[in-house]
């Protein structure tokens, strides 16, 4: 089952994910956290991507369709994969598209997280992230159960630097302007569902698994 999930910055595409990840056993394979790694590593990707995840714009087409190409061909995603925060560009889903034909595969499902403009600026400035895990926490809808501490690991949490508010205006006009296309793109595909991701977390995951099954 090949997975795509579609959605605003804070749509909570990262959660589902890895609610999808344990009960399907199938990757949730991240670029954001790829880029985030990298740059922390301080790899040439990682110094190459920096400025602009910064300043919220988008790493350049050719860079992240690299890594996520090499990461596709890994043995884990042999029966499947959830494409989390990619593809995020037209020339990303169509570099895409290439790639899983050359491997007899295609996208099954591009499952579309819709949220409201307001409550993404909420819930992002709200959001803090295990330094260990990557599990996604927010102090006031989805706290941890001691603060700051990762309930999955004991990680600490953080909140990300593109998190704040500025920033998160920022990613959403790129989203609006360069993302929101691909709904178009998939839904001629025939494989978009669209899913009201205003709901809660338990919520949301309940209406995708009736779609998978
Ligand atoms: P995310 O964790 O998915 O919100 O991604 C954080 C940041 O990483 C984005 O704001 C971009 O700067 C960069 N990024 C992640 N995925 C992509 C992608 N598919 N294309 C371009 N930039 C990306």
């Amino acid at each position: 089952m090949n997975i795509i999930l579609l959605g605003p910055p804070g749509s909570g595409k990262g959660t589902q994910a890895k609610l999808i990840e344990e009960r399907c056993g199938i990757p949730q394979i991240s670029t954001g956290d790829m880029l985030r790694k990298a740059v922390e590593n301080k790899t040439e990707l990682g110094i190459k991507a920096k400025n602009y995840m910064d300043s919220g714009a988008l790493v350049p087409d050719e860079l992240v369709i690299m890594i996520t190409e090499e990461r596709l061909k890994a043995e884990d995603c042999r029966d499947g994969f959830i494409l989390d925060g990619f593809p995020r560009t037209v020339t990303q889903a169509e570099a895409l598209d290439e790639v899983l034909n050359k491997m007899n595969k295609k996208i099954d499902n591009a499952l579309n997280i819709e949220v409201k403009e307001d409550d993404i600026i909420r819930r992002m400035s709200g959001r803090r992230i295990c330094k260990g895990c990557g599990a996604s926490y927010h102090i006031i809808f989805n706290p941890p159960n001691e603060e700051n501490i990762c309930d999955l690991c004991g990680g600490e949490l953080y909140q990300r630097d593109d998190d704040k508010e500025e920033t998160v205006r920022n990613r959403l006009k790129v989203y609006k302007d360069q993302t929101e296309p691909l709904i178009n793109y998939y839904r001629e595909k025939s494989v978009l569902r669209s899913i009201d991701g205003g709901r809660k977390i338990e919520e949301i995951n309940q209406l995708i698994e009736e779609i998978l099954t």
